[in-house]
């Protein structure tokens, strides 16, 4: 790779790919690597929060974005037992989209990866891995890379780590990472959906047992909560005792359970909540998972993720211009977003210690809890927790130029 942008970004996932949009759009050179060949994997997050598509209405890019197919969702169910109650309403947000989007993260990667190829100074190379930062005199300065085409290296003024939760450069650069413990993992499977099937995106609670079935059109996307580390016993157990507690707790027909061919149609997803002490160092940052990988509870990986490239290019773009930016800069990155993904995080902590830990070890039903039933009965009420998941904590807005 000849070329030396103002900023190369390691990782083409949703922090990656909106970065990249972001500064090429601010007239900055930006070259984002992706190591697979297309976004095409599945069981990615797929939620898209009003905060997000907020973002999308300042670019611009909303009313394109929403012909992309889609499913919205208004309000959030939890089943328990028989009593359904409904605990978010998303649709009083003060938003251009009071809604979530249940869109394949590829969809909305391509789209972002489409607007962005409009600017000229955006390139993203596709099989493109990187293997390790080029560190000199103490600061990053690039980073190695493999492609079809062999080994080589990519120099920039700044790098990005936007590579994940299993971030190899936050890695190489000796990052600090503190892990905040998860008592959970999470099955994820697709489950036919028939027209006189319930149309509620829901959670549903039984004794022992958790479940969300995501309404997704012709197929419901189900996440089945398992204890940390459990995965072993479920699959000794069998697939036939998996299909019967599916057929019972989903509410579907037992034969929809049967969509479930092998193992290999349920994916794993091992819960981590984790957060690196410092995300950056002289010529490095870090965003999305790779700085702070989130429980999925609310489904907000992607949207925290969103929410830190807006910040970075926020602060960055403009230094950028007149050559690498300083550490005090890539500071204040860190700064703007640790407060609100700390508090995202203890709170996540909160209802996973308080909720589904007691949920996934009880033997009998004790019906919702009082603060869900609050919700339940007061509609106004459930505003609130539609702005925390819908909005996030401290929402950023794009600095218009
Ligand atoms: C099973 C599952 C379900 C989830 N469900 C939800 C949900 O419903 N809602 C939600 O908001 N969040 C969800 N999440 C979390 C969400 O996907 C992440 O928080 C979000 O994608 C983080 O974005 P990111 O850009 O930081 O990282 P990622 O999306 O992980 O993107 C990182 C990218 O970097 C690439 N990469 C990695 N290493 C290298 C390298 N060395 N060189 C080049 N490229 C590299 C990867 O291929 C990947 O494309 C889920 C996660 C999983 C695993």
């Amino acid at each position: 790779m000849h070329d030396s942008p103002d900023c190369c970004i390691v990782g083409g996932g949703p922090a990656g790919l909106m970065l990249g949009l972001l500064l090429a759009r601010a007239g900055r050179s930006v070259t984002v690597l992706e190591k697979h060949a297309d976004f095409l994997r599945d069981f990615r997050g797929d939620t898209i929060h009003p905060s997000t598509m907020e973002i999308m209405h300042e670019l611009g890019l909303l009313d394109r974005f929403l012909k992309l197919p889609h499913q919205k969702v208004s309000q959030l169910f939890g089943q328990f037992g028989t009593r359904r109650i409904a605990f978010a309403d998303f649709s009083h947000l003060p938003v251009h989209a009071p809604f979530i989007a249940l869109m394949p993260q590829w969809d909305f990667l391509d789209f972002l990866a489409d607007e962005a190829r409009r600017y000229p100074g955006f390139k993203l190379h596709m099989r493109c891995e990187a293997t390790d930062l080029i560190e000199e005199e103490g600061r990053i300065k690039g980073v190695r890379v493999v492609t079809s085409a062999g080994r080589g290296e990519l120099r920039a003024g700044l790098t990005v780590a936007a590579d994940g939760r299993q971030s190899l450069m936050r890695e190489r650069a000796g990052l600090e990472v503190r892990n905040l413990g998860a008592p959970m993992d999470v099955l994820w499977f697709k489950l036919s959906r028939r027209p006189d099937d319930p149309v509620e995106t829901l959670g549903r609670f039984e004794p022992g047992r958790i479940a969300v079935m995501l309404n997704r059109g012709a197929y419901w996307q189900c996440a089945f909560v398992i204890p940390k580390g459990g995965i072993e016993a479920i699959k000794s157990a069998g697939l036939r005792s998996f299909r019967a507690t599916l057929a019972t707790l989903l509410g579907l027909p037992g034969d929809r359970a049967l969509d479930i061919r092998t193992w290999d149609d349920v994916k794993l997803l091992t819960v981590l909540v984790d957060r690196l002490a410092s995300w950056c160092r002289h010529g490095l940052l870090c965003i999305g998972d790779a700085a702070h990988a989130m429980s999925p509870i609310g489904g907000v990986g992607v949207n925290l993720a969103v929410q830190d490239a807006v910040a970075a290019a926020n602060i960055l773009a403009a230094p950028m211009k007149d050559g690498p930016v300083s550490l005090a800069a890539l500071r204040r990155v860190q700064k703007r977003r640790e407060w609100p993904t700390k508090v995202t995080q203890r709170l996540q902590l909160l209802i996973q210690n308080n909720v589904i830990a007691p949920a996934l070890t009880a033997r009998q039903m004790s019906g919702p809890p009082l603060v869900l039933r609050m919700l339940a009965g007061w509609r106004f009420l459930r505003r609130r927790p539609a702005r925390l998941v819908g909005m996030g904590v401290r929402p950023k807005h794009v600095a218009l130029d």
